[in-house]
């Protein structure tokens, strides 16, 4: 690695490390002490958001991407990945206690060649039935922000997290969380999508390794492994919260103009 991208990953590293992000290629940095990576303490109103560092020239002030170098080349890639080999990886998974109360394993559904990708929390009552995400109620919303974004489910691939439901729909636990991702992981490595949509905390969370709460971090771009990752609320949430829809539609808006997608409708 010459010094110059050596520099710029130190900054970003810095940066993200501040957003309380973890990085995936930390470990070309192996010989960095921790606190050198990391950026004074910031004081007074803006302490708890550092500033980036300078994007690069291709970044647009349209999109302000919060880019750092691709993240590809460093991550686990498995050789001649498939979804369905992921699929059969998983198996009739019984590494988490979920696969006790579970009716079906929810793997995932749509464009194996999406440009999009969803990723939800977890099955629902009606998808650990179906088999299927995002087929309940919070599912019928999204169909309608895809469709409304002019696209169609099966344009788009919708996945989950975790795999199987909890019980009662719970929050997934960390260690059922930190089980089930890495499939999720390859799973965006194989359809190598344009962008991700996370939806809801847990899905943005465990991706980008923050503990931040998303209505912080919603509709900023982030770099993902190559995509261009940003977080929306969960239609459930938004169920529950409709007045957040105008920010939904927001955050929608900026992915359409990413993939140059005329919106269907004005408003969600
Ligand atoms: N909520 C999710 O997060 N995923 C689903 O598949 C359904 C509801």
């Amino acid at each position: 690695m010459n010094k110059e991208t050596e520099a710029q990953l130190r900054a970003w590293l810095a940066y993200y490390e501040e957003l309380g992000i973890r990085l995936f290629y930390r470990d070309r940095l192996a010989s960095l002490p921790r606190q050198q990576t990391r950026l004074a303490p910031a004081t007074g109103p803006r302490a708890s958001r550092p500033a980036a560092p300078p994007a690069p020239a291709a970044v647009t002030a349209e999109f302000p991407v919060i880019q750092a170098p691709s993240l590809f080349e460093a991550m686990d890639r498995v050789e001649g990945d498939t979804l369905e080999r992921i699929r059969e990886d998983i198996g009739d998974c019984t590494r988490c206690r979920l696969h006790r109360s579970r009716t079906k394993i929810v793997f995932g559904v749509g464009n194996p060649k999406a440009e999009l990708v969803f990723i939800g929390e977890g099955p629902g009552h009606d998808e650990d039935v179906q088999g299927e995400p995002f087929v309940g109620r919070a599912g019928q919303l999204l169909t309608q922000m895809i469709e409304a974004m002019g696209l169609h489910r099966q344009d788009v691939y919708i996945c989950n997290v975790i795999k199987c439901r909890p019980p009662e729909n719970r929050t997934p636990e960390k260690d059922e969380i930190a089980t089930c991702s890495p499939f999720l992981v390859r799973q965006i490595a194989v359809i190598q999508p344009k962008v991700v949509c996370c939806l809801g905390n847990i899905a943005f969370q465990t991706i980008l390794g923050t503990n931040k709460p998303i209505s912080r971090l919603r509709g900023q771009w982030f770099d993902y492994r190559g995509a261009r990752l940003i977080a929306t609320y969960h239609p459930a949430y938004l169920l529950r919260n409709p007045a957040a829809k105008p920010d939904v539609w927001a955050d929608l808006k900026k992915i359409m103009a990413v993939l140059g997608l005329k919106p269907k409708r004005r408003q969600l």
